[in-house]
């Protein structure tokens, strides 16, 4: 059997992939990937475990929703097609059931400026998308119209979408996400949090442009 085109970078979305699960982004078979490539984009198969994936499973999608591969994608390739089709600096969509997430999700609520690395994300919230059923145009929709301007939202009922220019950085995004979730439902627990405003996330998002970029190298 020839390997499958792009047989590398299935075998680094197996790897995110499966750290989706390590780190407890996911459980079981929920959460998907793709990752954009030439005429189309790759996802992860619907409902297979992470450890029992290899590259032939993952499956090639075209624009026009047709299919190619031995599986079937995950059923949420619809918001990943139209992700990608609205946002052409993204090349990968990371999408999780993570616990703290999708609880907050389940609220119905954006995450506010409650701390300023809420601004990761790309603006002064995390916002949350309204309900609609997995796998239809209107998620689809409301999921693209949450990520105006950002780069990770909430699906209200559901759970959270990251966005990346790599898989690394979809994968620490959402794991900002997760954390930053986790920690605006304790302390919703323990008070009324203080939120910052707006000049002070402005401020907060002028700094995250040169945030964690090292200047390149140079010889020697
Ligand atoms: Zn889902």
């Amino acid at each position: 059997m020839t390997a499958p085109a792009h047989a590398e970078l299935r075998r680094a979305m197996i790897e995110t992939a499966r750290a989706m699960s390590r780190s407890g982004l996911t459980q079981g078979t929920s959460g998907n990937l793709g990752h954009r490539v030439a005429g189309g984009f790759l996802v992860t198969p619907s409902g297979m475990d992470y450890d029992r994936l290899v590259p032939g499973d993952i499956v090639m999608m075209r624009s026009d929703g047709s299919h190619e591969g031995r599986r079937l994608p995950s059923s949420e390739w619809r918001f990943h097609r139209d992700i990608l089709d609205a946002r052409s600096e993204v090349e990968v969509v990371l999408h999780a059931h993570s616990m703290f997430a999708t609880t907050l999700a389940c609220l119905g609520r954006d995450i506010p400026s409650f701390h300023y690395m809420v601004a990761v994300a790309g603006g002064e919230t995390i916002r949350c998308a309204p309900y609609a059923t997995f796998g239809t145009e209107a998620l689809s929709r409301h999921a693209v119209a949450a990520l105006a301007g950002r780069n990770a939202c909430l699906l209200a009922n559901h759970g959270m979408i990251a966005l990346g220019p790599d898989l690394r950085s979809a994968l620490k995004l959402a794991l900002d996400v997760e954390s930053l979730a986790a920690m605006y439902w304790r302390a919703l627990q323990a008070g009324k949090p203080v939120l910052l405003d707006d000049s002070e996330m402005a401020r907060v998002l002028k700094k995250f442009e040169t945030y964690g970029k090292q200047p390149e190298r140079r010889n020697g």
